[in-house]
């Protein structure tokens, strides 16, 4: 029997791997019926994945379109339809789940799974987790945002498992964060913590799309990259660029500046290096405030990571004490793109059994 919007393609039973990628196999284990089943769910712009869970393995997944112009209400309607056709995909169907955990762009209010003001999704004020539970049958729904699942995510199940106090960025188009403190996600007084992307680097720097200037996500996101990839193609200064974007400086992307700089074009290498000491200085004054042990980079920007991480790493280390930088570890995370879908899990778990929406230190695997 087959199922509108599922193909084998997407069945995909996934575990970390240090490369990111998600296994795919294709047939599944079947969980013991005492295990608990989780649905998980990460919503972006224009997809949604979403899937099937144990506590520790995520068993199968599908991918749907997210068609925000439909409204709130019918995403929450196709959110439903594909959890339950991945469980009847799995033979599961009968199963009733223990909770759904969902990872959303925000800001959002995690206490009340309300999404407050979505610009992507163009939701205001929308009661998601209470929506979704009631289309679920009244199961749990806990909701956060993006990057605070994607560094739970990682520090359960990635790059970050055994550090209690953790610091994740995500360096795609935006710079994303989440503050991982005591093995607990830190949210603030009223959930906006981990704005990494927003601190001022450059005091009248270029604008950010926040509203103020100089962001760290302003100078060294991948949109700032193509941006700034952009200026030199327009001043006719990288032929290299001009030839890979079609003489066109609108269509200069993060990737066309590594690969001009890869092959030998020194602008663009020395805007690399820029981003390389924005990056550093922005790591430098996360652990002056924090003092993390790890702090672990994701996002397309740092599949590039071989040519920026040891830079990066170096320019943030010229500002440490040397007390700060004994033992700090700054890595690349490991769960790619799933890191989102991996923290929703994490999310779950931990409100399931009963010790709130954040994670606790036993639960991301630390002990006491
Ligand atoms: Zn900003």
């Amino acid at each position: 029997m087959r199922y509108p919007g599922w193909n084998r393609e997407h069945y995909h039973r996934s575990l970390p791997n240090p490369n990111g990628a998600a296994n795919v196999v294709s047939t599944v284990n079947k969980p013991h019926s005492q295990d608990s089943l989780f649905g998980v769910v990460d919503i972006g712009g224009t997809k949604i994945v979403a899937g099937i869970a144990t506590a520790g393995e995520i068993l199968a997944t599908t991918k749907i379109a997210t068609d925000v112009f439909d409204g709130a209400d019918a995403v929450t309607a196709r959110i439903t339809t594909a959890i339950r056709d991945v469980q009847r995909q799995l033979s599961l169907e009968s199963r009733t789940l223990d909770g759904v955990g969902v990872s959303v762009p925000g800001p959002l209010d995690s206490t009340l799974g309300v999404v407050s003001f979505s610009p992507n999704l163009h939701w205001v004020d929308y009661p998601i987790a209470a929506r979704l539970s009631a289309a679920l049958e009244g199961v749990p729904v806990v909701i956060d945002d993006d990057g605070n699942c994607a560094g739970h995510g990682e520090a359960a199940f990635g790059a970050g498992i055994g550090y209690r106090h953790q610091v994740y960025l995500t360096i795609s188009t935006g710079i994303g964060g989440a503050v991982i403190l005591d093995g607990r996600v830190h949210r603030g007084f009223c959930d906006a913590a981990g704005e990494v992307g927003h601190m001022t680097i450059v005091p009248g720097g270029p604008d950010c799309l926040c509203g103020n200037s100089g962001c760290l996500e302003a100078l060294a996101s991948g949109t700032a990259i193509g941006r700034r990839g952009g200026q030199l193609l327009a001043q006719d200064q990288s032929p290299l660029l001009a030839a890979l974007a079609g003489n066109d400086p609108e269509r200069v992307t993060a990737p066309m500046v590594f690969e001009a700089a890869a092959a030998g074009d020194a602008l663009c290498e020395l805007l690399l290096d820029d981003v390389a000491t924005y990056l550093g200085l922005g790591l430098a004054n996360i652990v002056h405030l924090l003092n993390p042990e790890a702090i672990i980079l994701g996002g397309g920007v740092m599949e590039q990571g071989e040519v920026l991480l040891p830079r990066i790493d170096q320019r943030m280390r010229t500002h440490l004490f040397k007390v700060q930088r004994e033992g700090l570890v700054v890595k690349r995370a490991a769960l790619g793109d799933r890191g989102g879908l991996w923290g929703a899990l994490q999310l779950i778990k931990g409100h399931v059994s009963d010790s709130g929406p954040a994670a606790t230190a036993e639960s991301i695997g630390l002990g006491g």
